[in-house]
């Protein structure tokens, strides 16, 4: 939840220091956008869209298959080494040498480089689909059919079906194992805390996966001995892996030019004390974002 003032500071920082086209939109104009009164205001971004990420990785391995390239899907690493002139990579199904090796592994990294693992926090994110809703309904909660999220700690992402007919409604899930029904009952309940009108309503489908967080939440690449790493996206990697992705690419190849990148860091995010790939501390972690989110509605209702 963002005040106009907010916005507007946003919207001049977005504009003047990275020349994103936004606009932010008062009170009175919120029910333009969406349907619900939980918001006083909000900022549209115009450089932010959605896509099917499924589409988008089909493109992609059409791309790859179309190259000399070959991807060995079931295949995994189980550790490597850096040597002199390169990296020992062992394999499932064999061992390979190779000048770099790029990692790219984000909210997945697994026991193969146990020196990453204690830098990323695997983080599941979750999304429910709603039922397919009536027309009028979609036209009152969503007007312009958009990609929306807040702000807060916790915050959510949520968007209407390609075909416009039901919502998808994303956020952390705050589980760290099993497919509990709890993160799902939670999120059905925070929609409803959304758009009242829904409260209730059949979902469809419920998908969880892992996203990585690091201590400071910036993505970058970083390399160690031959090893390049591109990855810690905090949950917004379908944007992020593809950019960074190239300019590690670009990394490997030399090209100083093409690489170069805010977001190429001389060191790596530090390691997270007493964690080695259990994130044992998220339900703590999450009810003190959750205090801090109730905190701030509270003193921006007073205020
Ligand atoms: C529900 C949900 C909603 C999301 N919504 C958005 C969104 O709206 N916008 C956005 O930008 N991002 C979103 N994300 C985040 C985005 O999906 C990730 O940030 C992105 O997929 C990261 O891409 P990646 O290629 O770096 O890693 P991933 O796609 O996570 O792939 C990592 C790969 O590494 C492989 N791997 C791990 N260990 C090994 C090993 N030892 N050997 C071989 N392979 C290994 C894994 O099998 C996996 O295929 C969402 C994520 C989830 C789960």
């Amino acid at each position: 939840m963002i005040k106009p003032t907010n916005s507007v500071v946003r919207q001049t920082f977005l504009h003047q220091s990275l020349g994103i086209e936004a606009y932010p939109v008062e009170r009175a104009d919120v029910p333009k956008f969406i349907g619900t009164d939980l918001y006083v205001g909000g900022l549209v971004r115009k450089d932010i869209g959605g896509l099917q990420p499924a589409k988008l990785l089909a493109a992609m391995i059409g791309l790859v298959s179309s190259s000399t390239a070959v991807i060995h899907e079931n295949t995994a690493v189980l550790g490597s080494t850096s040597e002199a002139g390169g990296v020992r990579i062992r394999t499932q199904r064999g061992e390979i040498f190779a000048r770099k090796l790029l990692v790219c592994t984000d909210g997945y990294t697994d026991g193969f480089d146990p020196w990453l693992r204690r830098r990323l926090v695997p983080v599941r994110s979750r999304i429910i689909a709603t039922e397919p809703l009536d027309r009028e309904v979609m036209d009152r909660l969503m007007p312009p059919r958009m990609m929306y999220g807040d702000l807060r700690k916790l915050s959510y992402y949520y968007r209407p079906s390609h075909d416009g007919s039901r919502i998808l409604f994303g956020g952390r899930d705050g589980s760290t194992e099993g497919d509990s029904a709890a993160p799902v009952a939670h999120l059905q309940s925070e929609l409803a805390r959304l758009f009242p009108e829904l409260a209730g309503i059949g979902l469809t489908h419920s998908w969880f996966g892992y996203v990585a967080m690091n201590r400071d939440m910036i993505p970058r690449m970083f390399s160690r001995g031959n090893t390049v790493y591109a990855t810690g996206y905090c949950g917004s990697g379908v944007v992020w892996a593809r950019w960074l992705g190239k300019k590690a690419a670009f990394k490997i190849l030399g090209d100083a030019e093409q690489s170069r990148s805010a977001f190429d860091f001389d060191a790596a995010p530090k390691a997270v004390p007493f964690f080695n790939g259990k994130p044992w501390f998220i339900p703590i972690v999450y009810s003190m974002y959750a205090r801090h989110d109730r905190k701030m509605l509270l003193r921006r209702l007073k205020g």
